[in-house]
């Protein structure tokens, strides 16, 4: 009986340890906390969104082609990658695409393990230090998130965005396919995601993606869908007037 009890009390724990690690693995989850995941149904709105940069020569070919149609992209910046390639952050910031943070190392382990989740700070640092600005919005990790995580974003003022159409472009799919998965999820106050980078690879091959964009916006405009910056779509503000550590900015 008493063996019956301990394994029973086994399975209810660990059948609760599974369900929160999904609640966490899950980028559509609302458990812990609040993640904006669209804009307004109602408006012929929806954003375009760039994870995993700068890895150039990727990020700013995609910012090209999203200017030749008058076209402002999201890019949630990899802090260890801004280091690397602080010039690149700067010039999407200079050109007039939001820049927002995705955490420094691009870990799911530090959302899990580090309660203060000093990574967050850790990015907003190295963006401040390379564009001047500090962004108020954040994307977790592969959609990863942890009550913890949500907390030290909601207490800094920032905002957590995730997306409501993914073709899985890190993957290897032709541009034609990216086209279609796109084109066949998006509708208004959609918040498309996509890749100028590949977590915290150098250089990793983002042709695809840079390949099928003309696609997608055509694609986009020709149902009447505009892509508009991201922060206009959800109507916040796309920086905050301060960094935690304020030494490191341009002109302080
Ligand atoms: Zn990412």
């Amino acid at each position: 009986m008493r063996r019956l009890l301990a394994l029973a009390a086994f399975a209810v724990a660990a059948g609760s340890l599974g369900l929160a690690y999904y609640w966490a693995a899950s980028p559509s989850s609302q458990a812990y906390g609040a993640i904006v995941r669209n804009g307004p149904r109602q408006l012929p709105l929806v954003a375009l969104t760039f994870d995993d940069g700068p890895n150039p020569p990727w990020s700013l070919a995609i910012a090209d082609v999203l200017e030749r149609y008058g076209v402002r992209g999201a890019f949630f910046l990899v802090g260890e990658n801004v280091k690397a390639y602080p010039e690149v952050a700067q010039q999407l910031a200079a050109r007039g695409h939001l820049v927002a943070d995705h955490s420094y190392r691009h870990r799911k382990r530090d959302s899990l393990l580090d309660p203060r989740y000093r990574e967050l700070d850790r990015a907003q640092e190295a963006i401040a230090e390379a564009t001047g600005l500090c962004p108020a919005l954040y994307r977790p990790p592969n959609g990863f998130h942890t009550p913890w995580q949500l907390r030290t974003v909601a207490a800094r003022g920032m905002v957590t965005v995730g997306w409501d159409v993914q073709p899985s472009d890190w993957t290897e799919t032709s541009a034609e396919e990216l086209v279609r998965r796109v084109l066949s999820s998006a509708r208004p106050g959609s918040i498309i995601l996509l890749h100028d980078g590949l977590d915290t690879r150098h250089g990793a091959d983002r042709s695809s993606t840079l390949a099928a964009l003309p696609g997608i916006i055509e694609g986009l405009q020709a149902r009447g869908l505009h892509p508009v910056r991201l922060d206009e779509l959800l109507a916040v503000a796309p920086y905050l007037p301060d960094c935690p550590r304020t030494a490191h900015r341009k002109g302080a």
